[in-house]
């Protein structure tokens, strides 16, 4: 495989079991993370003892000088971005009426702006090579809305628009934009849950369990495949039937 692989915030959670993935079919990877350093470093050993090229780089992908970074680092070293996973977020639970406008911001910061930013610095090479793929990550809230997620909801559902919108404008040039809207994850990100709420979300959901890092994983690795070649500006979502 000779195929390089960048994933936003790839230290924890979806992300590194996405990492991984790509790994295991020998694509490159590059790993990005913000805070989680030793994270990373781990995950960069553990892939590079499978024997594929890897390397981790730190940016907060939501300030445009940290990205630039991020994309020129991956280009020198890896020579070329074809897959781009815009993975990296953030979740917050708050009423409405108490998110303030620095929660707001930093919500669109970092789910909106460090998409675009990283989008727009890697596509310009995808469009010269006319070949990339680009696989979003929103959420189902993105699709239904969550009471107390709104500020979440909202940046789900407008990468939910972005997608679509770009996959128009990038068809042509040959590059396939695509979203993915997963349902429930055990990861960080809702380690706040309690059982009986864990417990509630299981019963809700007609395959019976909460989803794994590697079912969303396996979803990205679909969309980045050749097998999906004549799919762009859809939003998948794997969620055990939690929203149908
Ligand atoms: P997670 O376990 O909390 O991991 C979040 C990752 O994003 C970490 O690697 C973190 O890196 C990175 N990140 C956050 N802000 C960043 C920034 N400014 N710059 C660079 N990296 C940043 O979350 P997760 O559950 O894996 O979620 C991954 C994606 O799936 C998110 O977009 C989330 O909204 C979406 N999603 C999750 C669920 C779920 O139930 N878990 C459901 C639907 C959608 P550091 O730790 O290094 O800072």
């Amino acid at each position: 495989m000779n195929k390089t692989v960048l994933i936003t915030g790839s230290s924890r959670g979806i992300g590194k079991a996405t990492a991984i993935a790509f790994a295991d079919l020998g694509y490159s990877v590059v790993i990005n993370y913000n805070n989680s350093k030793e994270e990373a470093l781990n995950l960069l050993h553990h892939i590079r003892e499978k024997g594929v090229k890897a390397i981790a780089v730190k940016a907060n992908i939501s300030s445009r000088v940290e990205a630039e970074y991020l994309i020129e680092t991956s280009m020198e070293q890896m020579g070329h971005i074809d897959i781009l996973v815009n993975n990296a977020g953030i979740a917050q639970q708050k009423m409405f009426t108490d998110i303030t406008l620095d929660d707001w911001q930093k919500m669109f910061s970092t789910n909106i702006n460090g998409m675009f930013n990283c989008t727009q610095l890697v596509i310009k090479d995808m469009i010269n090579r006319k070949k990339g793929k680009i696989i979003n990550i929103s959420s189902i809230w993105g699709i239904t809305g969550a009471a107390c997620e709104v500020h979440y909801s909202a940046s789900k559902a407008a990468v939910i628009g972005f997608t679509k919108a770009l996959a128009k404008e990038m068809g042509p040039s040959g590059i396939q934009v695509n979203c993915i809207a997963p349902g429930v994850i055990d990861t960080e990100m809702n380690e706040n849950l309690d059982e009986y709420t864990k417990n509630s979300l299981k019963e809700e959901t007609p395959l019976g369990r909460i989803g794994l890092p590697e079912d969303i994983a396996n979803t990205i690795l679909f969309l980045a495949s050749e097998k999906a070649d004549f799919i762009t500006g859809q939003t998948i979502s794997p969620n055990g039937g939690f929203v149908i």
